[in-house]
């Protein structure tokens, strides 16, 4: 005969074991999983927090931006002092989990997910978690997803709105079945034009991390049946049911993933809520910042840490990181911002 233990009372993850819909069994999947949040701004430091307070073994966060103090109102993985020292996320991201959480394996990642690293990025994710801002990336994620068959959660939000969505590959719709295209950019309400508060972030990561941890801890019967949409000051909250609607799309149905072929993103991507532009540089560049911080330095007033270096000129603002990417502040255009990066960085 085998005698079962109780659930403790005590210990660090207890009153998840005590909760019936993952007890002790859920919380030990949980413990061997690996989780992948891709966008760390205020989706993801929410989903990331929420990872690690759960014990997932391993959490990678993979974040291309930096912190600025604007993102301080929502961005709970982040103080003032990651602000002033313009901290890459995913690094200021691995620090604070490690403090929140020293039995996770966390590991950050100063990175722009894309068509050249998101087989390596995203292969052996258990779970990946949306905190991107823009349908390139949650295309990109998707039918990465969808081909490798890995669960992934789908989390928008903008004003007081938002959206959250399980993808399951081939059993249930992806995002290209809802969405049928990527919507062209500027045709939807971004943080940039249309704000965004904190407590819609909140429920929307909270809705993606209760479905990421139902998966991870084996609990399919409890998934939510389809897309979830709030909006806190109307006060509407709905579920679009989407059981017996079968995946039907070129991904889920014909093994077409457009979205995951190298070379299918472009140069430059307008990033969201922050009036700037990205510019990309080939794989495998590196560029030695002391040099580039000095060669900087007469034309402008540059500051730096060992990822990145910025610099602000008369006519421009940029952030340069180790990888050669850059980050132009103060342009919409992707034309005018390769224009500033050729200027200072080199073409
Ligand atoms: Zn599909």
């Amino acid at each position: 005969m085998t005698t079962r233990e109780a659930p403790a009372a005590t210990g660090r993850y207890s009153r998840q074991e005590l909760f019936a819909g993952i007890g002790p069994e859920g919380q030990a999947r949980i413990r061997a999983a690996h989780a992948v949040v891709v966008g760390c701004g205020a989706l993801g430091s929410a989903l990331a927090e929420m990872m690690a307070r759960a014990g997932v073994g391993r959490l990678t966060v993979i974040d291309r931006d930096y912190v600025e103090e604007s993102n301080l109102q929502r961005q709970s993985l982040f103080d003032e002092s990651d602000a002033r020292r313009g901290m890459p996320k995913a690094v200021a991201a691995e620090s604070k989990l490690r403090a929140i959480n020293s039995d996770v394996r966390v590991r950050g990642m100063v990175a722009d997910l894309s068509t050249e690293n998101a087989d390596e990025l995203l292969a052996r994710a258990q779970i990946v978690l949306d905190g991107t801002d823009n349908f390139e990336a949650r295309f990109l994620i998707n039918d990465v997803c969808v081909r490798d068959d890995i669960p992934w959660v789908y989390g928008a939000c903008v004003g007081a709105y938002g959206l959250a969505l399980l993808v399951r590959p081939r059993v249930s719709p992806c995002l290209r079945c809802v969405l049928e295209e990527m919507p062209a950019p500027g045709s939807g309400p971004t943080c940039d034009t249309a704000g965004v508060v904190a407590p819609i972030v909140h429920v929307v990561a909270g809705l993606q991390a209760g479905e990421a941890l139902k998966v991870l801890a084996g609990r399919l019967e409890s998934l939510l049946p389809g897309v979830v949409s709030v909006d806190l000051w109307q006060g509407v909250f709905e579920v679009m049911d989407l059981r017996g609607r079968a995946p039907w799309c070129p991904a889920c149905t014909e093994g077409r993933y457009d979205y995951a072929v190298q070379g299918a993103a472009g140069a430059s991507a307008v990033l969201c809520g922050r009036d700037a532009i990205q510019i990309r540089a080939p794989r495998g560049t590196r560029v030695d910042l002391a040099a580039l911080a000095a060669r900087l330095a007469v034309a402008g007033s540059v500051s730096a840490n060992e990822y990145l270096v910025r610099f602000v000129g008369k006519d421009a603002e940029l952030v340069v990181f180790a990888d050669g990417r850059a980050i132009v502040k103060g342009v919409r255009d992707p034309t005018q911002a390769r224009g500033v990066y050729a200027r200072y960085v080199g073409s």
